[in-house]
């Protein structure tokens, strides 16, 4: 089954934040394919992670996001917002945000809220693990499902 799909954005002043989020939950976070704008992924991979990075948010790379939310295809998004900047993209961030209320997709524009939503994951993957257990699954793959391994 193919890993569902979270995106991960960050403005310049947020990239560090971004990269310590991530860096906090990474066993989750390992269930899922990550896919970045340009800058914002190039960060993500230095810190060890793998993603899939798309154009420089600028350069489109919001737009390109908010595409694949439109279609479906992405679970999450995490989209940490410098409100104290200008950015010249503006209308593609807002395009975005919006493409995310249009279809109903969860996204967090600041670490607080990310870090309630990555909770809310980690409480979907202990039930999934709970009813999985119920069946077949051996010690060491509960360990991988829970992101020890
Ligand atoms: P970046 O784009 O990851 O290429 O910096 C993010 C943004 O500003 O939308």
């Amino acid at each position: 089954m193919e890993k569902r799909k979270i995106a991960i954005i960050a403005h310049d002043g947020k990239k560090a934040e971004i990269v310590t989020f991530l860096n906090q939950n990474k066993g989750l976070l390992q269930h899922f394919k990550l896919i970045a704008t340009g800058t914002t992924g190039k960060h993500v991979q230095d810190a060890g992670f793998i993603v899939k990075k798309y154009k420089s948010g600028p350069l489109g790379g919001d737009a390109q996001i908010g595409s694949l939310v439109s279609e479906g295809k992405v679970a999450m998004v995490f989209f940490f917002r410098d409100p104290l900047g200008k950015h010249p993209h503006e209308p593609d961030v807002q395009m975005l945000m919006r493409l995310c209320d249009v279809h109903n997709i969860p996204l967090a524009t600041n670490p607080a809220t990310a870090n309630h939503l990555i909770k809310g994951l980690a409480l979907a993957k202990q039930r999934e693990i709970k009813s999985a257990s119920s069946t077949f699954l051996t010690k060491l793959e509960k360990r991988v499902l829970i992101g020890e391994l």
